[in-house]
């Protein structure tokens, strides 16, 4: 059902208004977030869709179809007093309160196609839907660069979620057709050209369909590891490493394990601009060895791969894919690889067959264009 008509069901109305947010891919920059540096994602045209009509002041009301059961109703409340998924509602009516804003009561029916706990962001779709729409209603004068960053409050510190800056910012600020490339220090961004269609080229992603696991607690580990090293090295985030510092940077650190969780960030951010400057440059073949490269370092210095995700990159390249990696935060997940539009089946049928040789669960593949961000439809 959609979000129009499940709006209609429940709250026996008519929406105001249709509001949408993407899901999104990251080309590449893993990690780099939480690190101060860059990342560059893009839009997927799956997203979550937010129908949405007027309540009474202080009455927020929502349902998703992703939800059986009753609609949820809170008021103000603070962190904590609203669990499970309805916690992402209110934790972006929390947010835009705390900003100081004045925000409409609201009922809201949500529908998503985005895949839930993929590492597509689905939790990032579902608030950026929801907040453009309470920014539309009420008014509220919140710049589009302001946005994700409030979103982002909503999933860390309301649903007490970890995450950085990419996800929300991706949702909101990716234009169709476009990667963003996003300074995660300064917020600042470039949309850098992405219709691999015209060059007959494509982004094929391979769901592992790999259950997650620990990655709250594995997330956690890393962030932490990243900011002891920053704090030995005595650099306010490891993006204050440059790329031609990192062996002096490394020398200073006793640790083997943070020494090669220094080098992933330190080499990815240099990734990340590799891959823009040949974006720009209309080299987008040469972007394959990057991704692959960016791969291997998640896998054997940032150690956050599954062996379902290994073999899907490793299956992919041997099909004849320009380059490939696990995109996301890790620990199962999503893979993308960078292929010939025409060699998407057979590419597909290679990592199927390595998935059943091995005894996986079998992946999902799709061709991910480059949508567009937060709207009202
Ligand atoms: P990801 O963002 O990678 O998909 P997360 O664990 O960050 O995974 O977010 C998934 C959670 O977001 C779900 O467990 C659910 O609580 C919430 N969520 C996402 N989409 C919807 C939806 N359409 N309806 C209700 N809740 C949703
Ligand atoms: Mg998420």
């Amino acid at each position: 059902m959609s979000a129009a008509g499940l709006f209609r069901e429940r709250y026996a109305a008519e929406p105001t208004g249709l509001w949408a947010a993407p899901g999104r891919v990251n080309l590449i920059g893993e990690h780099t977030d939480y690190n101060e540096g860059f990342v560059l994602p893009f839009a997927l045209p799956q997203r979550t869709v937010a129908a949405v009509g007027p309540a009474p002041a202080g009455e927020w009301t929502v349902c998703s179809t992703a939800e059986e059961g009753d609609p949820v109703s809170f008021g103000t409340t603070a962190p904590g007093e609203v669990t499970g998924w309805a916690a992402y509602v209110a934790g972006v009516v929390w947010a835009l309160q705390e900003a100081g804003f004045d925000v409409p009561g609201a009922r809201i029916a949500l529908d998503s196609d985005v895949p839930v706990g993929s590492g597509l962001s689905s939790s990032a779709a579902l608030e950026s839907s929801v907040l453009t729409a309470l920014i539309d209603l009420g008014g509220l004068e919140l710049p589009l660069e302001q946005r994700p960053a409030l979103a982002q409050r909503a999933e860390n510190v309301y649903v007490g979620a970890p995450t950085g800056i990419m996800d929300q910012s991706a949702s909101i600020r990716c234009l169709a057709g476009r990667a963003l490339f996003l300074d995660c220090r300064t917020y600042e961004v470039r949309q850098i050209p992405f219709d691999l269609a015209a060059e007959g080229l494509a982004i094929l992603v391979i769901n592992s369909n790999a259950p997650h696991q620990h990655v709250d607690g594995e997330y956690g580990a890393r962030r932490k590891s990243c900011e002891e090293a920053a704090r030995i090295l005595g650099v306010p985030a490891l993006r204050d490493v440059p790329f031609d510092g990192l062996a002096e940077a490394l020398a200073k650190l006793d640790d083997d394990v943070m020494r090669r969780r220094v080098r992933h960030i330190v080499t990815e951010d240099q990734r990340v601009l590799d891959t823009v400057a040949l974006l720009e440059q209309g080299r987008t073949k040469e972007v394959g060895p990057v991704l692959t490269a960016g791969h291997a370092s998640m896998r054997d210095d940032f150690e956050i791969t599954v062996p379902q995700v290994d073999v899907a990159v490793e299956a992919a390249l041997s099909a004849g894919a320009y380059g490939a990696r696990m995109t996301g935060g890790g620990f199962g997940g999503c893979v993308l690889a960078l292929i010939d539009a025409d060699r998407a089946p057979a590419t597909t049928a290679a990592v199927e067959q390595a998935y059943s040789e091995r005894g996986f669960k079998a992946p999902t593949c799709w061709i991910a264009t480059a949508g567009e961000g937060a709207t009202r439809l």
